[in-house]
């Protein structure tokens, strides 16, 4: 009777395909994205990502208590009332059984599991946790879970959520609460989701001996003008306040029966040039003001954040590689923080005087910093361009 349950829910979840499509789940979210695309048919391995996670690449069951939502967010294809969503529901017995059988058979190690939203955020909470709470202490599984975080859920249910997983996501979506108005009309941006990254800021900082999730955000780019200074000042109070482990920045992708059908997919570029961006706010202590924003609130697609910085700041006034502090280091380009150790670390052995020394420590491309820096107080010299 269980081998046939469990057989049912494999069949049920082959046929869903990768219901988390638009969610990027792991630590390199970007080539997570390459990878993504829409199919027509789908099988068992659709629900299955190969993820960079905090506990390593893994093979991760990515899946949804439930793919029918009461609520209407605008760009969402899983929205209430879109006809062409086939909708599928799983009790938490089956989603673990399923778990259980793929990860018994190696084809999985890790869980990344959210929901639509069905009587009510509370309700839907349970049975995510329900789930989660089964594989943990009746399967006995140790390896990676993600579970997603509903709008408005209750303090103890987050931190009980907190004890299952080692990550949880409250997805934002929005930088600003007129944004998310617009995105999304039933989510109530600082009372149902900004405050669970609060409490979720506070249970670890409360609970400082329990080992206790990580937490992450995403936002959907580009569909209701939101700019990516709103988008940075955001993620900077985030890392800051909240201490989110990762922001997501997804591209706003039309899908067709739902509001925004006929609005214009959003640049991947900018997504990328986001993730660039948000790593110098949470990597490299940059604070947002010196990110290179246009006039209109946005960061050129074309060029590297860091190398636009650059070349306004450092091209007229090159850093002295034997001198400079860790953090000046940190703000040339092609130099990251195993880069500027490195040149720390060298430093005290002996003079750094050719770009040679740099590509000899470890520094990938010397020439990409040639235009930036001093060596041994000397322009370094810089190799000709033969065509
Ligand atoms: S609550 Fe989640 S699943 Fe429901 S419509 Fe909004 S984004 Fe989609």
């Amino acid at each position: 009777m269980a081998g046939r349950i469990v057989s049912e829910t494999l069949t049920k979840l082959s046929q869903m395909g990768d219901v988390t499509l638009h969610e990027p789940a792991g630590d390199s979210p970007y080539s997570e994205r390459k990878r993504r695309a829409r199919k027509q048919e789908f099988n068992l391995n659709d629900c299955i990502a190969h993820l960079s996670t905090p506990r390593g690449p893994k093979a991760v069951m990515k899946s949804m208590m439930t793919t029918a939502c009461e609520r209407n967010c605008h760009y969402c294809v899983f929205r209430a009332g879109r006809a062409k969503t086939k909708r599928a529901t799983f009790s938490p017995d089956e989603m673990a059984g399923a778990f259980d059988t793929l990860q018994r058979a190696k084809k999985v190690d890790g869980l990344f599991l959210s929901s639509g939203i069905i009587k009510g955020s509370v309700t839907t909470q349970d049975k995510i946790l329900d789930t989660a709470d089964i594989i943990r202490n009746k399967q006995r599984y140790r390896g990676y879970i993600h579970l997603k975080i509903m709008p408005g859920i209750e303090y103890d249910q987050l931190y009980r959520a907190m004890q299952l997983a080692d990550r949880v996501s409250v997805n934002l979506e929005a930088p600003t609460s007129e944004r998310l108005h617009k995105l999304a009309p039933k989510k109530i941006f600082v009372q149902e989701l900004l405050r669970m990254l609060q409490w979720a800021e506070q249970i670890r900082r409360d609970r400082p001996q329990e080992r206790l999730a990580s937490s992450v955000t995403q936002f959907v780019v580009g569909a209701v003008g939101d700019t990516d200074l709103e988008l940075m000042t955001m993620s900077d109070k985030l890392y800051a306040q909240a201490q989110l482990a990762r922001v997501y920045y997804s591209s706003f992708s039309p899908v067709p029966g739902t509001t925004f059908e006929n609005l214009p997919p959003s640049d991947l570029l900018r997504e990328f040039r986001l993730y660039q961006s948000s790593f110098l706010l949470r990597d490299y202590q940059w604070d947002v003001e010196e990110l290179p924003f246009q006039l209109d609130g946005n960061l050129r697609t074309d060029i590297d954040p860091k190398q636009a910085w650059a070349d306004e700041n450092l091209a007229h006034a090159p850093i002295e590689i034997m001198q400079a502090e860790r953090e000046q280091l940190l703000r040339i380009p092609g130099v990251g923080p195993v880069g500027a150790n490195a040149i720390l670390r060298a430093r005290r052995r002996g003079k750094l005087t050719d770009l040679s020394h740099l590509k000899q420590i470890g520094i990938r491309t010397p020439q990409k910093l040639a235009k930036y820096v001093l060596l041994a107080g000397a322009r370094p010299a810089r190799q000709r361009c033969l065509f």
